[in-house]
């Protein structure tokens, strides 16, 4: 999953950037409202953490501008205000959630988990199809009797397509959702990684998890 942070107080935009990517998570960082505004516009992440109190733009209005245009991302908002009118226009303007300044980064973790998995049919931090475990706040898998051991990167894939079960995912999908803006989309490090995943997860075993959907893409069939 990738993660736009929008947080104009840089030591704690890169402790949650470097806190992110130790969990799998691709993340990108804006530390001014125009670049963030100008980041959620144009690039696919899965949600935005959003600080309310930004020079040049304030969150509030990249959370009504996001909103107006149609772009249907999560929204967190993270703010030093705790009053509760705060959390009522937040939350009327289009913020999927709310987190006080200062925070557990623990906290904010599971509130991301919360909101990735809002739109899925996945409802826990568990996810379970077939003979697959995955545990999305520990990132342990486990095939049958299997315990599986995987690289950030390799997981983040996997919890993507699982989180995504059944459905067709492209190639350029896939790396939008596991690489930040840095990385160039013409590789195709995916089948790289998805060879990877399939030797772990897939090899020895009867029915096949991960299925190559020819001149589409992949999918996980659950
Ligand atoms: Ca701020």
């Amino acid at each position: 999953m990738r993660i736009l942070i929008v947080e104009d107080e840089k030591t704690l935009a890169d402790i949650i950037k470097k806190g992110l990517e130790e969990e799998g998570y691709a993340v990108d960082v804006a530390y001014n409202g125009e670049d963030g505004l100008f980041m959620a516009e144009n690039d696919p992440s899965d949600l935005i953490i959003l600080d309310i109190m930004l020079p040049v733009v304030d969150g509030m209005t990249i959370l009504k501008r996001i909103r107006r245009a149609g772009i249907r991302i999560h929204v967190l908002l993270l703010t030093a205000k705790d009053t509760v009118m705060d959390k009522v226009s937040g939350l009327d303007s289009g913020a999927d959630d709310y987190l006080t300044k200062p925070f557990l980064f623990e906290e904010l973790l599971a509130r991301i988990r919360a909101l990735l998995r809002r739109n899925s049919e996945v409802k826990t931090s568990v996810i379970e199809t077939g003979d697959l475990f995955i545990d999305m706040a520990s990132h342990e898998v486990i095939r049958g009797e299997k315990s599986i051991s995987l690289s950030a990167k390799e997981y983040a894939l996997l919890e993507y397509m699982a989180v995504n079960k059944n459905k067709v995912l492209s190639r350029t999908a896939l790396t939008e959702h596991i690489y930040n803006e840095d990385f160039d989309l013409d590789s195709n490090v995916i089948d790289v990684f998805i060879n990877r995943i399939r030797n772990k997860i897939d090899r020895g075993f009867n029915r096949r998890l991960i299925y190559t959907i020819r001149g589409a893409g992949y999918m996980l069939k659950g």
